[in-house]
């Protein structure tokens, strides 16, 4: 088997809390907040667990502050916090009440709860996403409890048909409350959408609800201690970070003793699905579980090169899509023309990208044309107004 694809949980180092280590002066973290109404301005004192930021929609979860400190810089996709101080904010309110009460109070508790639904068959994910991203393992195995409380609050706020927890084979994980599932740890087995067919044997069944563990976990924690999650586990190598949400990745980065070399890609994330960040400032989000670097002396560089025809992308694709083809057409801006192939339909599980013998880069087009058609009931309605 290709080893990139193993996703047996790794012997894990001892954890590191990054409050403990010699950082060389106060920590200012970054929140991300593209898209949201910030909260806050600059100068500003904000307490731990303050909101900073909330989605107009009101759909995404709303952003905290991790730490206790002053506003720094209010921009258009990120807020910054300098530590100072040792306020916290007020405990928050979990009523027992109708089920669109209750995911109202996680999503303002920085918790995302889009796709949750009552009534749902129930499917706790707890399989490593990719190679390296098993560092939830000690949620699992060391904070069962809290697992449970936050399980507690989704059956009562779900009340859910059924709940199963699917994890990688071998591993004899268990919640309370929950039948378990095997699953082959190899990737992408652990795609939410293929984690269900494991589990159901349907393909894309509505009635199932898919939530990571981490997510899970999350829950518990905010449920339990009544405030939103202010510390993430990030691994990097085989070693487990404790570190408040927002933590810039230099910081982390210099931790752990790595130093990257100018174009190394430095991914939010596994190397097949992770997301690449352009600044060493760029802080950690909520859902971080890795930092992955690719060395650009042993990482063939993804440049958008024309498409040889090999077929390998059609082969490799779990989705039995043609990634050739939406990847021409989004390419060259044709956002529109994927719907024919069935762009919906993609995972995004990145393997198309791994085997093209032209090094294109497939997901990402894939991902901008999501982005772009996902946009275009906005683009229309513009358009409508003139
Ligand atoms: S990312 Fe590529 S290989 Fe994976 S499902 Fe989408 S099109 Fe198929
Ligand atoms: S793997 Fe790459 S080069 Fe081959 S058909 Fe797919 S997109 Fe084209």
């Amino acid at each position: 088997m290709n080893p990139l694809f193993s996703l047996a949980p790794s012997e894990l180092d001892p954890i590191i809390n990054t409050w403990e280590q010699e950082l060389g002066g106060a920590l200012e973290i970054s929140l991300e907040i593209t898209g949201f109404d910030p909260l806050v301005r600059p100068n500003e004192q904000v307490a731990k667990a303050q909101p900073v930021a909330a989605d107009p929609a009101g759909k995404k979860p709303t952003v905290h502050s991790s730490i206790s400190g002053t506003i720094t810089n209010v921009k258009k996709d990120f807020i910054t916090v300098r530590e100072e101080g040792a306020r916290i904010a007020q405990p928050s309110e979990f009523p027992v009440a109708d089920s669109q009460v209750m995911l109202n109070a996680l999503r303002e508790n920085g918790i995302d709860v889009r796709g949750l639904k009552e009534g749902c068959t129930l499917i706790i994910n707890a399989m490593p996403r990719e190679l390296g991203m098993d560092a939830h393992r000690i949620l699992i195995e060391e904070f069962n409890e809290i697992m449970l409380t936050g399980l507690q609050y989704l059956k009562k706020a779900l009340s859910p048909n059924a709940c199963t927890l699917a994890y990688p084979g071998r591993m004899d994980w268990t919640i309370s409350g929950c039948t378990g599932h095997e699953i082959t740890p190899v990737y992408p087995n652990s795609l939410p959408e293929i984690v269900t067919k494991e589990v159901t044997g349907k393909e894309l069944p509505s009635e199932v609800c898919v939530i990571d563990a981490t997510t899970l976990y999350r829950i518990g924690r905010t449920v339990h201690g009544r405030q939103p999650v202010t510390l993430v586990i990030v691994k990097i190598g085989s070693t487990p970070y404790l570190t408040p949400v927002g933590t810039p990745v230099g910081v982390l980065l210099k931790l752990a003793g790595f130093r990257p070399a100018e174009h190394d890609r430095i991914i939010f994330g596994g190397p097949l699905t992770g997301e690449t960040v352009y600044s060493l400032k760029h802080g950690v989000g909520p859902d971080t579980q890795a930092i992955t670097i690719l060395r650009t002396t042993n990482t063939p560089t993804v440049k958008d090169n024309p498409c040889v025809g090999c077929g390998e992308c059609v082969i490799h694709c779990p989705a039995r899509l043609q990634p050739n083809m939406i990847s021409r057409h989004a390419e060259f801006g044709l956002y529109e023309n994927t719907l024919a192939y069935g762009i919906g339909s993609c995972i995004e599980c990145g393997l198309c990208g791994y085997w093209c013998k032209a090094q294109r880069p497939i997901l990402q087009y894939i991902r901008l044309a999501k982005k772009e058609l996902a946009a275009q009931p906005i683009l229309e309605g513009l358009r409508k107004q003139k």
